[in-house]
C-alpha cells in the first residue's frame, strides 16, 4: 500500500468515526463500514440517502443505519438464505399447529354427533331434544368456527409463502452473482461452462473462450486507492457485459480478471469481440466519482482459445490462460489467441520478429 493509499483510507476512517459519534450510533462494525462507505463516496445512492436526512437536520438513528446496512451493504447470501430458510420453517409449523387443531376440533365434533345417533336411537322427552339440538348447535358453531380460523391462517400462509418464493429467488440469483460488478461470479462461469462445453461437443458448434485481465492493476490501486480500483472493476465489468450478446456468458473470474465464454463463436469472431472490448475499456477516460479528477485509462489483456472435441473446462481455460499470458509478454493491451501463439512459438517467426 502506498503512503498516499493510507492516508486516503485513514482520512476514510476518521470521518466514518466523526460521523458515528456526531450521530450517537454505536461504532460497530457494520455501522464503522456503512459510514466509510459513505465517506468514500463510492454508492451515490447511499449517499444521496444520507445527505437527504443531513440536509432536513437530522442524523441517521442506529435503526435506519441498520436498514441502510441492510439494503446496501449486507450481502451475505448465505445469511439471507437461512432467515429465508427460518422463515419458512416457522410457516410451516404454523400450518401444522392449524391443521392440528383443526382435526382435535373435528374429532371433537364427529364424538358429539355419534353421541347424539346413540340419544336419539332412544325414546327422548321433547325437552331432552331441544338440549340436544342446543348442545349440536354450540358444536357446529366452535367447528364452524375453528375451519374459518383454519381457512385465514392458510390464506395468510399462501400469501407469505409467495413472498418467501421470491425472496427464494432473488438469493438464488444473488448467490450467482459478483457482488462488486454484479456480473456472473465464478460459480455461474463454471455452470456455464459446463453447459456450453457439453453443447458445443454434441452439436459440434464452435465455442471459444475469452480471459481478460487488467492491465498493471496493482498500480492503479495504488495510485487512486482500492475504491476507485473497485469502481474500475464495475466498469470493464459493465463495458465486457454490454459488447457480447444472447448466450454469451461474461463473468469475473478472479480479482481483476474477466472470463466470456462465447458459444457459437469461431476464433475469428472471438477475436472481433475482444478488440471491441479492448478498444472500448481504452477508450473510456476514468473520472473519480467524488471529484472529477481526471485518472487516465486503463488497458486490458486478452487470451483466446477455442473448444476442441477432447477439452474440458480446464484445458480450454489453461490455453486461453497461456495466451492471456502472451499477451501480457508481448507488451499488453491486445489480443493473443491460440493461431497466434502457435505463429509466435515457431523458431521462423520467433525469429522475424526479432529481426
Ligand atoms: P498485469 O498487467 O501483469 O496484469 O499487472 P497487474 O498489476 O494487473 O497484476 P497483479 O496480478 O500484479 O495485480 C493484480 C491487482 O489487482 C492486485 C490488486 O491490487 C488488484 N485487485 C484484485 N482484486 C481487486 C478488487 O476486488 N478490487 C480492487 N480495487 N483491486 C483488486
Ligand atoms: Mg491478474
Ligand atoms: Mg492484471
Amino acid at each position: 500500500m502506498s503512503e498516499q493509499e493510507f492516508k486516503r483510507a485513514l482520512g476514510y476512517a476518521n470521518s466514518a468515526f466523526d460521523l458515528l459519534k456526531r450521530s450517537g450510533i454505536p461504532p460497530y462494525p457494520q455501522f464503522y463500514e456503512l459510514l466509510y462507505t459513505y465517506a468514500t463516496g463510492v454508492n451515490p445512492t447511499l449517499n444521496n440517502r444520507i445527505n437527504a436526512l443531513f440536509r432536513s437536520g437530522g442524523s441517521p438513528s442506529m435503526d435506519l443505519a441498520e436498514t441502510l446496512y441492510n439494503e446496501f451493504l449486507k450481502s451475505d447470501v448465505n445469511d439471507r438464505m437461512s432467515n429465508v430458510s427460518e422463515r419458512m420453517h416457522a410457516r410451516i409449523e404454523a400450518v401444522h399447529s392449524a391443521i392440528d387443531t383443526a382435526m382435535t376440533t373435528a374429532n371433537a365434533y364427529s364424538g358429539s354427533l355419534q353421541s347424539a345417533s346413540g340419544d336419539l336411537e332412544r325414546e327422548i322427552s321433547i325437552a331432552d331434544l331441544r338440549a340436544l339440538a342446543g348442545r349440536l348447535l354450540t358444536e357446529t358453531r366452535r367447528m364452524q368456527e375453528t375451519n374459518r380460523s383454519l381457512e385465514e391462517k392458510l390464506v395468510a400462509s399462501r400469501d407469505d409463502i409467495a413472498l418467501l418464493q421470491r425472496d427464494l429467488d432473488d438469493v438464488r440469483r444473488e448467490s450467482m452473482l459478483d457482488p462488486l460488478t454484479k456480473i456472473a461470479n465464478r460459480k455461474s462461469f463454471d455452470e456455464g461452462m459446463e453447459t456450453a462445453i457439453a453443447e458445443a461437443a454434441a452439436s459440434n458448434d464452435p465455442l471459444c473462450l475469452m480471459l481478460v485481465d487488467i492491465d498493471h492493476f496493482k498500480n492503479f490501486n495504488d495510485t487512486y486507492g482500492h475504491q476507485t480500483g473497485d469502481q474500475v472493476l464495475r466498469l470493464v465489468a459493465m463495458t465486457l457485459k454490454s459488447n457480447i450478446k444472447g448466450k454469451d456468458l461474461a463473468a469475473r473470474y478472479g480479482g481483476e480478471e474477466f472470463v466470456a465464454i462465447l458459444p457459437s463463436t469461431d476464433i475469428e469472431g472471438a477475436v472481433i469481440v475482444a478488440e471491441n472490448i479492448r478498444k472500448a475499456i481504452q477508450a473510456k477516460e476514468l473520472l473519480k466519482r467524488s471529484t472529477n479528477e481526471k485518472l487516465g485509462r486503463i488497458t486490458a489483456s486478452f487470451g483466446v482459445a477455442a473448444f476442441r472435441p477432447d477439452d474440458t473446462a480446464a484445458t480450454l481455460i489453461e490455453r486461453a490462460d497461456r495466451c492471456l499470458y502472451a499477451a501480457k509478454r508481448a507488451g499488453r493491451n491486445r489480443v493473443i489467441t491460440e493461431v497466434d501463439l502457435v505463429n509466435l512459438d515457431t523458431p521462423a517467426a520467433a525469429g522475424a520478429s526479432a529481426a
